[in-house]
Order: C-alpha cells, then sequence, then structure tokens
C-alpha cells in the first residue's frame, strides 16, 4: 500500500479577455465543486465525472490516498497573482506537512497562465519538484486543451489526458492516470520522456473527436502506448492563450528515451499530415439563421447554431448579443437560445414575475467592440432559482448552482439566462425554465464543441457562426505578442512573428 497525495488546480486561461480570474471565483460553487480542502476533497470528488473521480475510484481501496486541494476556475481572464499564490501555496503547504508521501497525482487542465506566470502549471510543478526532491512520482492528468510545455514535461512521470472533445471522459483519464501511477509505483520514476510541438495551432471548432482528423490522432496514441511506453498524451491546444509553447503536441513517458522519441516522432508525423484536414466551415450570424430557418421548415428536430466565439469555456463572455440580434431580426420562430449571462437581466425579470413585460437591456456588457446590449421589451415566461442537476455526458450527473434565471421571450425568441456563467454544454438549465430542447424549431447554443455531447443526438443539423465574442475562431486575428517564431497560426494559415514587447 502506497501513501498517495492528491489534488487538483484547474483554469482555463484566456489571456485576451477581462476580466481577470480571482480567488473568490475559484472558491465559489457553480457548475462545479468550490475550492475544498483535505476530507472534503474525497466528499466532493468522489463519484462524480471529474478526472479526480475516476484517479479514486481504482487507488482509493488499495492505497491511503492524502487528499490536499481541489480547485477548479473554470476558463475565463488570466488568474490573478493573488489567487495563483494562495492556491498553490495551500497546496504545497499542505503537500509539506502531509510527507512523507510515496507519489503524488494531480488533476490539472494545462492552459493556466496567471498575471506572474505563463505556464501556471509548470511553475506549480517546478515548486513541488523542489519542495519532495527528484525522486518523487508525480503523475497528472490534463484537459484535451492544454498547452503543454517542456517544464510539465520535465517533471512528471505520466501524463493522461482527455480522449474526448466535447469532453465525456474525465473519469476514464483519471483511471488511465491511476493506471500509470500503478506502473511508475512500481517500477520508479520513468526515465524516458518526449514532447513534439506541432507548428500550427487548430482552432478549437476543429478539434472535436467525435471526427476526424481527431478520432484518428487519438485512436494512434492509444495504439501507440503499451510495453515499454506508459503514456502518450494528444493535446490540441489552446490557442487563445499567449504564451511560447502555446499549440497542439503529442507527449510521451516511456522506460526508455528512445522509446519515447519513437512514439513522439511517429505520432507528431502523423498529426503533421492532417493539417489541411482541420478546416469546418463557419457562418456569419444572419447567414447562419436564414439557413437554420430554411432546415427547420422541413425538420421536425431543432437545428443547432453554435455561438461558438462566446463560449464560456474558451473565455466567452456569454452574454454577446449577436446572434440573439440575428434571431430576432431574422424573424425566427420557436427558437431558444441560452445560456446568456446577466445577473441585472434576471434581477429585473424576478422583480417584475412571471407574465410581466419588462423593458431591458440584456447582455452585450463586456464586449469585444462592437457588441451592444439588446434592447427591447421582454416577457417573462419562466423564473429558476439556478439549483438542478445535470444529466448529459458532458458534464454527467452534477449539482449546479447557478444562481436564479429567467426565460425571457421576445417574438420568436426565448432566451434562458443566468447569474452566472455556463457553457451551453446539457440540456438542464433549458428544463430548469420550462424549456424542453427537443421541442424547439432553432436552439442557439453558446458553445464550440461540448454542446454536440448533449445536444447533437436531439438535433437535424449543427451550424457555426461566429458572432462576435472573446473566443475568436480565427486565431490569425488574435495579437500573439509571446508566441514563438514559425507557428502557423492557422492551419496552413499564416506564421507567427515571434515574441516582441
Ligand atoms: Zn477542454
Amino acid at each position: 500500500m502506497a501513501r498517495i497525495a492528491v489534488g487538483g488546480f484547474h483554469h482555463e486561461t484566456n489571456t485576451f479577455v477581462t476580466p481577470a480570474t480571482d480567488f473568490a471565483y475559484f472558491c465559489s460553487h457553480r457548475d462545479r465543486p468550490p475550492l475544498v480542502r483535505r476530507g472534503e476533497v474525497l466528499k466532493w470528488l468522489s463519484g462524480i465525472s471529474f478526472a479526480l473521480s475516476g484517479f479514486l475510484d481504482v487507488m482509493d481501496k488499495e492505497h491511503e490516498i492524502v487528499p490536499l486541494l481541489w480547485t477548479s476556475g473554470g476558463a475565463g481572464g488570466m488568474v490573478t497573482r493573488d489567487a495563483y499564490e494562495r492556491i498553490a501555496a495551500e497546496l504545497i503547504g499542505e503537500l509539506s506537512q502531509q510527507m512523507p508521501v510515496d507519489a503524488i497525482y494531480l488533476d490539472l487542465h494545462g492552459a493556466m497562465v496567471s498575471e506572474d506566470f505563463e505556464d501556471g502549471e509548470g511553475e506549480l510543478l517546478r515548486r513541488i519538484r523542489a519542495c519532495v526532491g527528484p525522486d518523487m512520482p508525480i503523475v497528472i492528468s490534463l484537459d484535451y486543451h492544454s498547452n503543454v510545455t517542456h517544464e510539465m514535461t520535465a517533471y512528471t512521470d505520466a501524463i493522461s489526458a482527455y480522449h474526448t472533445y466535447p469532453h465525456v471522459d474525465r473519469p476514464e483519464t483519471g483511471m488511465r492516470a491511476a493506471r500509470t501511477m500503478q506502473h511508475v509505483l512500481k517500477h520508479g520514476r520513468t526515465p524516458g520522456r518526449a514532447l513534439r510541438k506541432m507548428p500550427f495551432l487548430i482552432p478549437l471548432h476543429s478539434q472535436c473527436t467525435m471526427v476526424e482528423p481527431s478520432k484518428g490522432i487519438v485512436e494512434l496514441t492509444q495504439r501507440l502506448e503499451g510495453d515499454s511506453v506508459i503514456s502518450v498524451a494528444y493535446l490540441a491546444g489552446f490557442p487563445p492563450s499567449d504564451l511560447y509553447q502555446c499549440g497542439p503536441c503529442v507527449v510521451v513517458h516511456a522506460t526508455t528515451q528512445a522509446a519515447a522519441d519513437r512514439a513522439a516522432d511517429e505520432a507528431a508525423r502523423f498529426i503533421a499530415l492532417k493539417e489541411a484536414e482541420f478546416a469546418v466551415p463557419v457562418l456569419a450570424p444572419a447567414e447562419a439563421v436564414a439557413r437554420a430557418k430554411e432546415i427547420a421548415a422541413k425538420a421536425s428536430r431543432p437545428v443547432l447554431i453554435a455561438d461558438t466565439q462566446d463560449n464560456p469555456g474558451a473565455g466567452g463572455s456569454a452574454d454577446t448579443t449577436g446572434l440573439l440580434f440575428a434571431l430576432v431580426e431574422g424573424g425566427a420562430e420557436g427558437a431558444a437560445l441560452g445560456y446568456l449571462c446577466d445577473a441585472e437581466a434576471v434581477q429585473a425579470a424576478h422583480a417584475a414575475g412571471t407574465g410581466a413585460d419588462v423593458a431591458l437591456k440584456l447582455g452585450g456588457r463586456h464586449g469585444p467592440e462592437g457588441v451592444v446590449p439588446f434592447a427591447g421589451t421582454f416577457r417573462v415566461e419562466a423564473l429558476g432559482d439556478g439549483k438542478f442537476r445535470t444529466s448529459g455526458p458532458v458534464s454527467g450527473d452534477r449539482d449546479i448552482d447557478l444562481g436564479p434565471m429567467a426565460l425571457l421571450r421576445i417574438g420568436g425568441v426565448k432566451v434562458a439566462v443566468t447569474t452566472k456563467r455556463m457553457q451551453a454544454l446539457d440540456q438542464a438549465p433549458f428544463r430548469h425554465l420550462g424549456v424542453e430542447p427537443k421541442e424547439q424549431k432553432i436552439l442557439g447554443l453558446k458553445s464550440t464543441v461540448h454542446f454536440r455531447g448533449d445536444f447533437q443526438p436531439i438535433a437535424e443539423d449543427v451550424l457555426v457562426c461566429i458572432a462576435p465574442g472573446g473566443h475568436l475562431a480565427d486565431s490569425a486575428k488574435y495579437p500573439y505578442r509571446k508566441l514563438r517564431a514559425g507557428v502557423r497560426l492557422m492551419p496552413l494559415g499564416p506564421d507567427s512573428r515571434g515574441p516582441r514587447s
């Protein structure tokens, strides 16, 4: 029986948006557990849909688990110095108190940038390594959208990454991390490690693993594991994050350096040949609405329009109005849009009551340039307290607290409005407000790919639209200042000019 310290510290940082992500945000219970410590970690994370949940499932009967701290700040602007330093210090302080341990497992995201550190995870692992010394096995799991760095590779002994986007295998990823941990516990630290960064960025809407080329890439990494190769992870990267090592990669840990290099080179060659296949057509909002109406006129199932650039899971504010304007001005009927975050509008709706008409300036408060509130008179169709349980494959069964909610209707368009941000990756928030998604003609969803997990099975068709938002589908438009030179900003696109001040 080994004594294994476990913890988690997630953030997916879009360095091009505000506001910064502060300590209070990490502490709040939203669409995921709040910041939890020691025994509370096991209470909140056991049996749910995070990587740590899967890791515990495999390991907690065989080993002594020492829970440190777990927190997830979701996706958003840069992590404040205060939040990063407090959480890192608490996690490492607790680890230090709990020593000696035999190994460490961390449930990380892999795309965290703080005000001081562009490689948030690499810095965290550097400090942990400094605390525990060179012999301690460290295994981590990462989100598929990780910008893996040489530092993260060097400090660890195995890396397991999600195989899916939409992410429906978080617990399985933790289970795979547990199996690599069992290997490392038996044989000691892994001698071989190799990281290959790809020479192009992949926009999120082209990263879905339900289709090629991502599907085949993930399958290849699974075939490459075994014998001397302990873990092979393909990470598609998170483009809206300005750091030197941004972008997709394959990372391998193996019992020899030669085996690690061989597997990493084979996977990198395979991915390089797929560059031209990462292309998904995108539409302007008005075009998407017109096309959706045409399809919906002959369909019995809803047409989905992904509002890909306002995905709060990629740093979008979830309050942009481009698609809402297009739906209303395009005369859409039987349409529902979700989930638009506007605490003030919800408050006004609750004050007015169900059935009332309220004049509102809805959303559009957080930019980017050109985004304005939608001013109009809305009917308050339904109200909710924002407390419900999700059931879709991406979030699993999870207790949610989005704060008060309201369903507002204008013309043929209903808008599900929340107090806290949540990506439209589950049908539950619509149902909480009495909207049955499969009975709608058109569903506008603030999501890039995750919506496909719960909504694609009920859909007639899926369109991707590019209304203005904080997450740019065309990464060539981001003003990178730190990204290394020579990286193509889109598949087959223009090159990065390299770091500059
Ligand atoms: Zn992700």
